[in-house]
């Protein structure tokens, strides 16, 4: 049985997911060949473990700009943050 913020967080990172597209429109805009690397933050109240995270990245950024980037993730313990659910995009590395 799948829990209700599992879902939910699929539902974020499905089909097309949000850290793809974000990522994609970064590179364009930057012009750059290859992201290296990518950081990370999930949020408090995210329900998503790094190790989960990461699946749906390496999943997501199949044969795409991204495929060969690291993937940093940084876990906030902060409940009152007003990104406590979200997955934050903190920074990008791209190669030129
Ligand atoms: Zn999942």
């Amino acid at each position: 049985m799948i829990s209700t913020s599992e879902s939910r967080h699929h539902i974020e990172l499905n089909p097309k997911p949000y850290f793809q597209s974000k990522i994609e429109t970064i590179a364009k805009e930057q012009n750059a060949e290859k992201i290296t690397g990518v950081s990370v933050r999930l949020g408090a109240l995210a329900h998503i473990s790094p190790q989960h995270f990461c699946e749906h990245f390496i999943d997501g950024v199949k044969g795409a700009i991204a495929e060969d980037a690291k993937l940093d993730v940084t876990i906030s313990h902060d409940i009152h943050d007003p990104n406590a659910q979200q997955i934050i995009l903190e920074s990008v590395d791209a190669a030129y």
